[in-house]
């Protein structure tokens, strides 16, 4: 399928072309068709399977109709987790409208709200916004929602994990209920769906792979180390490998700044990111990264959320995370669009459980190896997964397991299949 058979307009085709893509995603394929229609979508597909253009172009296309933002106003409003995110999502939406005469902005806290609100009056066609920033402007009346059209729900269960639940519903109960809802997240928690419940009206379901897997062009690998050694395993293996850009997961603000200071201290250009930091030198560090100025980013799970960048070749587990589905997230920062990527894990024993509950959560053994010198005084216990017998199971009782055809084999238990609205 190409972008042209989409029925979008030419002003985004170009757009679309001058961004390099050559046909849409699967996700773009099934959502943008059902937004362009005006009906609601909940869509779930996997980070990195191009999300953002599979609301924003058809959206864009539809505000060309209808009458512009008057002061105050907005008439499509996305909510997102976090600020990186909500900077990225109107990047892409400036990005694929740049043909077009539609006025956007960006909202998000940490930063002064007098020049949002002074942006606001004039009115925007597009508002990205973080939840608790645009609650403060709608309470200081730098925001009015009488023209709202579209409400955008990106990374929902993102912003669920982060305890925004009663912000959006907040926001929810001050929008006009004549609306185009959209709710696009990795994955439907049970969570999630009930949000949906209060929210949606008789939305078009799409999902582009499975839950919880993870995508097929990234390599993972663990190297069992001993805890106190992961530091210097680390930088031995930036070095020996010449390693330019490394995405580092850590668990801890804390833990984020002493590896920040050891690899320093090792000759590595790094940067932590956390919420700790002020947003100026959150940006800017994600900057220099993207620029390759600095060569790895330390980051923990929460300010990490949906940073998108090109083609990221490495990301390294440097603890593993507690929430299983994180290292789905986690990963899922490389090997972005159909990029290779590689997702390495440091493994000390103590780590043996959220090891064994990741490998349950992904139905796959992940492989070992050891760093030569580094050997582990404790080495990991094998890992004993039961996917071998899950999946002569799905063969059998293909009735059972072939839930909704999506590679039910790679499910975990019947409980956590997506049950529908
Ligand atoms: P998601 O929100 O699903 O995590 P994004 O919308 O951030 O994904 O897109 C991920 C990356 O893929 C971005 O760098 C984006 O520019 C790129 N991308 C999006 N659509 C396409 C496409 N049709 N062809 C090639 N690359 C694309
Ligand atoms: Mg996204």
């Amino acid at each position: 399928m190409s972008f042209e058979s989409l029925n979008l307009p030419h002003e985004l085709l170009s757009a679309v072309k001058d961004q390099g893509y050559s046909k849409p995603s699967p996700i773009q394929e099934k959502a943008i068709p059902v937004v362009l229609s005006g009906k609601d979508l909940m869509a779930a597909a996997q980070t990195g399977t191009g999300k953002t253009a599979g609301f924003t172009l058809p959206l864009l296309a539809n505000l060309m109709k209808g009458e512009r933002a008057k002061a105050n106003q907005v008439r499509v409003l996305i909510l997102t987790p976090t600020r990186e995110l909500a900077a990225q999502i109107h990047e892409s939406v400036m990005n694929y409208g740049k043909n077009l005469p539609l006025r956007s902005t960006v909202v998000f806290g940490g930063v002064k709200i007098n020049p949002q609100m002074l942006v606001l009056r004039q009115g925007v066609d597009i508002l990205v916004a973080t939840p608790g920033r645009l609650l403060d402007l709608y309470q200081q009346n730098a925001v009015r929602f009488k023209q709202l059209e579209v409400l955008v729900l990106d990374e929902a269960d993102r912003m669920l994990d982060m305890g925004f639940i009663h912000d959006i519903k907040r926001i929810l109960s001050v929008l006009p209920a004549k609306r185009q809802n959209l709710l696009f997240s990795a994955t439907f928690s049970k969570d999630i769906r009930k949000l949906a419940k209060g929210l949606v009206n008789n939305p078009v379901e799409v999902s582009v792979s499975p839950r919880n897997t993870t995508a097929e062009n990234i390599e993972q690998y663990i190297y069992d180390v001993n805890k106190s050694q992961k530091s210097i395993v680390l930088s031995t293996l930036i070095k020996d490998n010449n390693w330019q850009q490394v995405l580092v997961f850590v668990k801890t603000k804390h833990g984020a700044n002493r590896l920040t200071k050891q690899l320093l201290a090792r000759n590595i250009s790094a940067a932590a990111i956390h919420g700790n930091k002020s947003q100026g030198a959150r940006t800017r560090a994600l900057a220099e990264f993207k620029v390759g100025q600095i060569k790895v980013l330390v980051a923990t799970d929460i300010a990490a959320r949906g940073i998108d960048i090109d083609q990221l070749p490495y990301v390294v587990n440097f603890d593993l995370p507690h929430v299983s589905e994180d290292y789905v997230h986690r990963i899922g920062r490389t090997g972005r669009a159909g990029n290779e990527g590689k997702s390495i894990s440091l493994v000390c024993n103590e780590e043996f459980k959220l090891l064994k509950d990741i490998e349950k959560l992904t139905q796959q053994i992940i492989s070992r190896k050891i760093y030569s010198g580094f050997e582990p005084l404790t080495p990991l216990p094998p890992s004993g997964l039961d996917i071998r017998v899950i999946k002569p199971k799905k063969t059998k009782k293909s009735k059972i397991s072939h839930m909704d055809g999506q590679g039910s084999g790679l499910r975990i238990s019947s409980h956590k299949k997506q049950g529908s609205l």
